[in-house]
């Protein structure tokens, strides 16, 4: 059995690039270094010179806006990448909720801010399933990415707890439903990271220090170590696998006190 990884000659789609803080970004870098063919989504023009700035030196790469609500925009970014090459990877790194709504009580939790969030955060991977389903031929392997609040509490993290929660069902159901076409869903339950989606936690700087001092590993983890992971569930090295969140959090989840 040969363990290299070489993803050349297959197309990966990127959702969730910001900024070189953002988990996305790393996958990509990954990704990218294992051969696969790039098409990188941002959110809106606001985010449009971070991305192209960030991919300038990358070969083999297309770049496209795509608000995750938009399916019309959706469907675009899936016929760029498979025109790209085999599509083979999806990334889905995308989460939003309304600053108001992470602050305060839970049960102060607003109708509009709850739709929001459910809608871009666990909604989304939905549509994004129904196109990789026309689109990866071959099969392949959808990554999203999710946190521990979908079953513990966070003070802070509030409706996104609801959102994480949803995404990880949504994670069963699809692998699930599209096993039979060796289309995988994966979940990546990354600890605490600093990116710009962070800064929206109340409370994120304590959080990254408890995280730390209560590990096992004793530490926070970064985001190449969530790439890697990434690329294991993008690559052959993981076909038997579907449907699972993986913790990849310094062993955090583990610990009772
Ligand atoms: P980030 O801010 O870099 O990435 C979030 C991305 O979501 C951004 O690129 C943003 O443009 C995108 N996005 C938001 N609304 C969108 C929309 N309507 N359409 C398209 N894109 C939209 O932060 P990140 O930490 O890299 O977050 C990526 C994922 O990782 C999120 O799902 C987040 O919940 C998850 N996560 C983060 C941490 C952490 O501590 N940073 C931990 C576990 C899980």
């Amino acid at each position: 059995m040969s363990v290299s990884i070489d993803l050349s000659s297959t197309s990966a789609l990127i959702f969730g690039v910001a900024n070189h803080r953002s988990i996305a970004w790393s996958i990509a870098k990954c990704l990218h270094d294992a051969g696969a063919h790039l098409t990188i989504t941002y959110q809106n023009e606001r985010l449009k010179r971070s991305v192209y700035d960030l991919t300038k030196d990358l070969d083999n790469i297309a770049i496209t806006e795509c608000d995750v609500t938009d399916e019309a925009a959706l469907s675009k970014a899936f016929s760029i990448a498979s025109s790209m090459s085999t599509l083979s990877t999806v990334i889905h790194s995308v989460a939003f909720a309304q600053r108001e709504e992470l602050e305060g009580n839970f049960s102060l939790t607003t109708p509009e801010g709850f739709r929001l969030a459910l809608e871009i955060s666990a909604y989304s991977l939905i549509p994004i399933a129904r196109l990789a389903g026309k689109h990866m031929t071959q099969g392949g392997s959808v990554i999203t990415m999710t946190f521990h609040a979908s079953e513990k509490v966070y003070p802070g993290y509030n409706v996104m707890g609801v959102a994480k929660a949803a995404l990880e069902n949504e994670v069963i159901q699809l692998a699930s439903e599209y096993g039979e076409r060796n289309i995988r869903f994966n979940a990546i339950s990354a600890g605490p990271l600093n990116t710009l989606a962070a800064r929206g936690i109340h409370g994120y700087a304590k959080m990254e220090q408890i995280h730390a001092a209560r590990a096992p590993l004793r530490r926070n983890i970064s985001q190449d170590e969530v790439a890697s992971t990434a690329l294991f569930l993008a690559s052959n090295l993981s076909s038997g696998i579907t449907g699972a969140t993986i913790p990849v959090d310094a062993g955090y989840n583990i610990m009772g006190v």
